[in-house]
């Protein structure tokens, strides 16, 4: 009954790929028709929004267009308002054709005029749904960094030269960029060849443009092929990582786990240096 649903529900940490697909996904399905009935299941789920106001602001109106920004998906309304969502873990969107019909894990269910609808599905009901008048007052009051994708390679450059701390938690912060989270910056290293507990400090001239150029290929190509570790390169660490013991697909070494800020980190300590 709901196909959809097994498309992005293997996500269980979101991340920029992942939201940059549920985007592409939203402004497939979901623009231009009118909201018959919005249907909040998950109130606790609202961000800096009244019930009231999500209800008056969707139904009877219609979506014009999706944004993301880093893990934020922006979704704009006709009445000059956005829907923002966060999907926190394992959330995903869901479009299908049954009307009167709720999904698990629904938190919130926009039903259109053509008996269309859409779901916002939240397993662990770790997600944010909100009013916003702009995509810039969340941004701003969420202290988000650029959005790592779309930021250039100089801005991207002097951002990191006046960084500090390990190189990992700088890559997750996301005030300082906005979209990676612990797969794709355990990614993005092993490729750039650094080491996650690296000093940002400490790092070359040819590092930063390494990281950089790793930084645009790791997301681009997680985008291009679905997010799915099964369609990404197997020289990547990506689809190893489920993996009880994992050998470098670069050296043949074996794999390290380490916990930095609490989420497991895989390295390769043959392949990743601290310092060039
Ligand atoms: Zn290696």
């Amino acid at each position: 009954l709901f196909p959809d649903l097994i498309l992005f529900g293997a996500t269980i940490m979101p991340e920029l790929p992942d939201v940059e697909l549920e985007r592409r996904y939203f402004e497939r399905t979901a623009l231009s028709e009118p909201i018959a009935k919005t249907k909040l299941v998950e109130p606790a789920l609202l961000y800096h929004t009244a019930a009231q106001s999500l209800y008056q602001n969707l139904t009877h109106h219609h979506f014009t267009g999706g944004r993301r920004h880093g893990k934020y998906l922006f979704a704009r309304l006709d009445n000059d308002r956005w829907l923002v969502l966060h999907f926190g873990m394992t959330g995903s969107l869901a479009c299908f054709e049954c009307a009167g019909c709720q999904p698990d894990y629904t938190a919130l269910l926009l039903e259109f005029d053509n008996d269309k609808c859409l779901a916002y599905l939240s397993q662990r009901k770790l997600g944010k749904i909100g009013i916003v008048t702009s995509p810039e007052t969340l941004i701003e009051e969420r202290d988000l960094g650029p959005d790592a994708l779309a930021i250039s390679s100089d801005a991207f450059k002097t951002r990191i030269t006046q960084g500090a701390g390990g190189i990992k938690s700088w890559l997750m912060n996301q005030s300082h960029l906005a979209g990676i989270g612990n797969i794709y910056g355990d990614e993005i290293l092993f490729q750039a060849k650094l080491h996650p507990r690296c000093a940002v400090k400490q790092l070359s001239e040819a590092d930063i443009a390494r990281l950089d150029d790793k930084r645009r290929h790791v997301l681009e190509l997680a985008i291009d092929r679905t997010a799915d570790p099964q369609q990404l390169p197997r020289t990547w660490l990506l689809p190893h990582r489920e993996q009880k013991h994992i050998d470098c697909p670069r050296c043949g070494g074996a794999i390290r786990k380490t916990k930095i800020n609490g989420r497991t980190t895989l390295y390769c300590p043959a392949c990743q240096h601290e310092q060039a």
